[in-house]
């Protein structure tokens, strides 16, 4: 019998009395001054979350998708004034994304075996409070799609968001929260401090009920989840090259791999970061970037000062991250044209422009003798991240062997990256990518145990 909201009012009423909730800490909407009281808040919601049906939390997520869609230029313009990162047009589309395409609990399914000895069932089981550490690039995104998919498998999530994003994470975990409550279930199924640090991150991955902790972000962030001694699934950094070879429609992938690269100013983890192009196709391909996708030639001269300014002391410049191809060119004293969307250069692999995942429109073009050097110099520039990778080609065999010997969560193959992310391709969305731990692109799914449920003898009526 599918349950009502009036039953669900009335579990969270029940749950609600027993646990004297009287005295728990109180925090607007899931935001708290101390981490042990969010995460306790986030258990209290996760008891309730526990005893609802699969309908009542794809109730909730379905208020959640409304919610994004309306407030989804207040967040966007949120996320660009708070991080200065990005620009408002794309984030209104990447909000857009996870509201439509971040699957609910459709993705939470079971495998039976039935025959003489009985049934046999894998169901997929929540885990209960999930950690969560969320990036400055894709700060409200990345909240909303994970509280989609871990509300879907049946958890309830901490956050330690990015504190350079807090106030834009905040606002995503609000509104989730007044979702929920929206639609008949309990305040917190999402939560955060108010002031989030290393010490916070700390109190939350050796807390005791948080069995699971999901890191999105760089190196850093991925190694220390990964040595908490807790489960971890970690979606870490990338630098994802495009090859480019003689098959290619040159003029399109020009296109789609400028496309790919400036959208959102090149914040997304899995945005072309730089191009591996076959020696006959390279004056080709940057022909087009040029004339046909208002790329701007920087010269030797401009490089050098891009590197001086961007790699200020050999440490990426924070100011310069998520900033768009005018802007840069402007810290150099380069007026460029308003319609300057990507600075483009021809560099060997070794250029500290092409070998550093910069997540800015700068794209080195590297060039490659045949197909095997563009795969092999492609690879070293992946540095093993096994996180994202993309192909211009047209023969088949060539895509394979740069598959296999890249080996990366995502390759598109003739798109701009975004269509790795259901964005003008198929397949579902989400913000955070377990390159690091092998999950590849994280679902419902991802955030449940396998469990066994066994009936002995009984109930195969075939
Ligand atoms: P970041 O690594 O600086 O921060 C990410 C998060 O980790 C933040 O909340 C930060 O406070 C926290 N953090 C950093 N070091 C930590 C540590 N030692 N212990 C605990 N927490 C720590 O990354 P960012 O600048 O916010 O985001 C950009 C990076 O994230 C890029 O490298 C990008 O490729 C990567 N990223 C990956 C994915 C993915 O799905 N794989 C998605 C988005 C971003």
């Amino acid at each position: 019998m599918p349950i009502s909201e009036s039953m669900v009012q009335d579990i969270v009423q029940e749950v609600m009395a027993k646990m004297q909730i009287a005295d728990a800490p109180t925090g607007k909407h899931g935001v708290f001054k101390e981490m042990n009281d969010a995460i306790e808040a986030a258990k209290k919601a996760e008891l309730i979350v526990k005893k609802m049906s699969m309908d009542q939390r794809e109730k909730i997520i379905t208020c959640i998708r409304k919610k994004i869609k309306e407030n989804a230029e207040v967040m966007a313009r949120m996320g660009v004034d708070e991080t200065g990162m990005g620009n408002v047009g794309d984030k209104i589309l990447k909000h857009h994304l996870v509201a439509d395409k971040t699957p609910g609990t459709e993705d939470i399914t079971t495998t039976a075996w039935s025959g003489d000895r009985g049934l046999t069932l894998i169901e997929m089981g929540p885990f209960g409070v999930i950690g969560a550490i969320t990036p400055c690039t894709n700060p409200s995104e990345t909240v909303l799609c994970n509280t989609i998919g871990m509300l879907a498998g049946g958890n309830t999530v901490v956050f330690n968001p990015h504190p350079a994003a807090i106030k834009t994470s905040i606002f995503a975990i609000n509104l989730v929260n007044e979702a929920s409550l929206e639609a008949g279930g309990p305040d917190n199924i999402a939560v955060t401090v108010e002031k989030p640090t290393l010490e916070t991150s700390n109190i939350m991955m050796k807390h005791k009920d948080i069995p699971l902790i999901a890191a999105t972000g760089g190196p850093g962030v991925v190694t220390a989840v990964l040595s908490s001694g807790k489960r971890g699934i970690g979606a870490g950094a990338g630098n994802p090259p495009a090859v480019v070879d003689e098959t290619a429609d040159i003029r399109k992938a020009a296109q789609d791999i400028v496309n790919g690269c400036t959208f959102d100013n090149n914040l997304p983890c899995i945005a072309e970061k730089e191009v591996v192009a076959v020696s006959s196709v390279v004056d080709e391909l940057m022909h087009y970037m040029l004339t046909e996708n208002d790329c701007y030639l920087a010269s030797k001269e401009e490089q050098d000062k891009l590197t001086e300014v961007v790699l200020a002391g050999g440490k990426l410049n924070r100011k310069c991250v998520g900033r768009d191809a005018k802007t840069l060119l402007s810290m150099i004293g380069v007026n460029a044209p308003a319609n300057t969307r990507c600075i483009i250069f021809e560099g060997p692999k070794e250029h500290p422009l092409i070998t550093t995942e910069l997540m800015m429109p700068i794209l080195g073009v590297v060039r490659a003798r045949d197909f095997d050097d563009a795969v092999e110099q492609a690879v070293w520039l992946e540095h093993g991240n096994r996180h994202s990778a993309h192909i211009h080609s047209k023969n088949i065999d060539n895509i394979t062997k740069y598959a296999k010997a890249i080996d990366t969560a995502i390759l598109v193959k003739n798109g701009p990256s975004y269509s790795a992310l259901g964005f003008g391709g198929e397949g579902y969305c989400t913000f955070t990518i377990a390159s690091r731990t092998g999950e590849g692109l994280t679902s419902a799914s991802t955030f449940t145990k396998r469990r066994r449920c066994v009936m002995s003898d009984s109930l195969c009526i075939r």
